[in-house]
């Protein structure tokens, strides 16, 4: 079994571009925003573009693994007219998710504003608990993913992301996506192999290394614990590429999808950091 790699891809034009876009970059799978990342609203998907979207994972093989919410949800947000419109607006994200038969969504849990932490992680499972509610058909995994806790953003310790699994009713519909540089930046140490073998047992003691569905390869522009989201090309920053050897030899990790989210000018970024991280796969003795 391989790595699956892959990277962030664009879907101006339509979603059913992004995988002719992976295929570009050589990417194995991909991650989309399944609408525009800085917008409330979006054109309501036709039957039309989920063919077209499955036609073209076809086409390419290159499978659309999950999909990032946008960043102007706060699940957690003080403000109720806020956090109406974001539970709305995700729970749509969920139905486009449903519609185009991608199996994650991944998603940052939310900036509690300073009404505290615990406010905060209670009203985002409350969140969760209502919108499950009311779409209980939906077969989407909702993937938190771990934050660098810049300003007040919820999701920088893996306990929290256990608090909130632990309030909602359905467990099984929660997964978590795992940001190399959010962890080191939020204060996980992982620059050698015996910090990095210890930061994930932190992570399978905590919230479970089954739950992991999406890894997030991200070099940092910011050293470690700063709190501040800034990424870089994989060994450029921070972080330094032996890090993503780590990750690419943990068995434990092969099926899980790892994506690019890396800064890009065009598909050559993308190609270079991909081509980068399998050099790193040690080559298995003695096995074709
Ligand atoms: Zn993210
Ligand atoms: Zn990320």
């Amino acid at each position: 079994m391989n790595n699956i790699l892959g990277a962030h891809v664009s879907i101006a034009g339509g979603v059913y571009l992004a995988p002719a876009r992976g295929l570009e970059a050589a990417c194995d799978v991909v991650q989309i925003f399944n609408k525009s990342s800085n917008q409330w609203r979006a054109k309501p998907l036709t039957d039309e573009d989920a063919e077209k979207f499955i036609a073209a994972q076809e086409e390419t093989g290159v499978r659309v693994v999950c999909a990032h919410d946008s960043y102007l949800i706060n699940l957690a947000s003080p403000d109720d007219t806020l956090y109406e419109k974001s539970r709305a607006a995700f729970a749509e994200e969920m139905q486009r998710c449903d519609f185009l038969g991608i199996e994650n969504l991944v998603m940052h849990p939310g900036s509690h504003i300073w009404s505290g932490e615990e406010v905060g992680l209670k009203r985002i499972a409350e969140a969760f608990n209502r919108i499950i509610d009311e779409d209980s058909d939906s077969r989407v995994t909702i993937c938190m993913e771990n934050t660098a806790g810049q300003g007040t953003n919820l999701g920088y310790r893996f306990e929290q992301l256990a608090e909130i699994i632990d309030t909602v009713e359905a467990k099984d519909r929660f997964g978590i996506c795992l940001d190399t540089c959010h962890t080191f930046t939020a204060g996980y140490p992982i620059k050698t192999a015996s910090d990095y073998k210890k930061t994930i047992k932190q992570f399978d003691d905590i919230i479970g290394l089954d739950r992991l569905r999406i890894i997030h390869m991200n070099d940092s522009r910011k050293d470690f614990a700063t709190k501040v989201d800034r990424h870089e090309h994989i060994g450029q920053g921070f972080i330094g590429s032996d890090p993503f050897g780590y990750i690419l030899n943990d068995r434990r990790l092969t099926q899980i999808p790892k994506i690019l989210e890396t800064p890009k000018d065009s598909a050559a970024d993308d190609i270079a950091n991909l081509k980068l991280l399998r050099s790193l796969v040690k080559a298995k003795k003695g096995k074709k």
